[in-house]
């Protein structure tokens, strides 16, 4: 091919994302714990508004998504007119890339952050920079100090993925009062659901103008193959990124079917309590077998390994016995293991596994 049609700069040091490996040679019905997906599913009402929208697929769908939103609004008590929904969270993060940052501009985010982040920041040409966490938390003095004048977005995951592990209330908040006033904070709360009582950082984006917050109907409702997430800001950024969004990016069996799961409130709650009950137990278990994990806020625990040795080899033997788990070494902890709490005999069988693995008597 003629060598002088190249892509822009920044797209070809992008490192393709990897989604969690899903199946294992010879065996047949392996146990998926390495994408963080909830064991239960969706609710029924989710499924059947699914189903129903295959008798529409004719029609174009609505594109200013006005039925979700207003359910969103009604059920975290926001104000639809600054919600705005995409394919997945990870359309809203790359929405706010290539609207806020671009060639010459920088793109904050933490050592072990979401690697889409980066990602997405290299797609818009703009230069990512990594921000180091403290023993596996988010360190706001370390991000404030990575900002400069060219800083134009910083993502904080909170609760972080792989690592689990959450900042409060007061430094979110020192954050968003800390940096430069070109730059706009987002705040990724992917698994804010599974948190009773937290909103994810919206009551900073009502007090501030830097605050953009991003959801998801991945994890805890369940959907993660329906690709639904949201995102909820002050009203001149929902604007922009609505000008650049695909008047069509959502369909109608997407809209309808997240609406229906997110108004199912039993579910949604059985699910986040029977994940505290398992996340607990199989911190325990493993800990009894001398693998510690740090205090999880989500659906999954980081399993810290002596070495990353030790890590491979676990994950290896963790596949013999068809459970699929979720290496770090990508996310600069090549130690550890991401393990996604599954339904209450998954997380046996992991234990159990591990225990084996280490040798410990049960
Ligand atoms: C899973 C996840 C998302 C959600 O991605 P979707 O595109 O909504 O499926 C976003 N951020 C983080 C940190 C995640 O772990």
């Amino acid at each position: 091919m003629n060598s002088t049609i190249q892509p822009r700069p920044g797209i070809m040091d992008i490192t393709p994302y990897q989604g969690g490996q899903a199946t294992l040679d010879g065996i047949t019905d392996p146990i998926k714990l390495s994408s963080n997906e909830n064991p239960f599913g969706p609710p029924d009402a989710a499924k059947e508004a699914f189903r129903r929208a295959a008798h529409d697929l004719h029609r174009y769908p609505g594109s200013d998504h006005a039925s979700l939103r207003r359910a969103i609004g009604d059920i975290h008590r926001l104000d639809p007119e600054r919600v705005i929904c995409g394919a997945g969270s990870d359309e809203i993060i790359s929405l706010l890339c290539q609207t806020y940052a671009g060639p010459g501009d920088e793109v904050v985010h933490t050592e072990h952050g979401f690697a889409m982040y980066r990602i997405s920041a290299l797609a818009a040409g703009a230069t990512p920079v990594e921000a180091a966490e403290h023993n596996r938390v988010i360190d706001v003095d370390a991000i404030l100090a990575a900002c400069t004048l060219r800083t134009r977005l910083v993502f904080v995951a909170n609760p972080n993925n792989p690592t689990g592990t959450m900042i409060d209330a007061a430094g979110t908040e020192r954050l968003a009062a800390g940096l430069p006033e070109q730059a706009l904070l987002v705040l990724d709360g992917a698994y804010a659901e599974y948190i009773g009582g937290f909103d994810g950082g919206a009551s900073l984006v009502e007090n501030r103008g830097n605050v953009v917050m991003t959801r998801t109907f991945s994890k805890l409702h369940g959907l993660g193959g329906l690709r639904v997430g949201w995102g909820y800001g002050p009203a001149p950024v929902i604007d922009a990124l609505n000008r650049v969004r695909g008047p069509f990016n959502l369909s109608t069996a997407q809209l309808d079917a997240a609406e229906a799961a997110l108004r199912d409130r039993d579910h949604a709650r059985t699910c986040r309590e029977k994940n505290a009950r398992m996340r607990a137990w199989l911190a325990d278990a493993l800990a009894g077998a001398g693998v510690p994990s740090d205090k999880s806020f989500a659906n999954f625990i980081l399993a810290r390994f002596r070495d990353a040795d030790e890590a491979t080899a676990c994950n290896a033997f963790l596949q013999s016995r068809g459970l699929i788990v979720r290496g770090t070494a990508g996310y600069k902890l090549p130690h550890c293991l991401r393990i996604t709490i599954g339904d209450e005999a998954a997380c046996r069988r992991v234990a159990a596994a591990i225990a084996d693995f280490r040798k410990v008597p049960r």
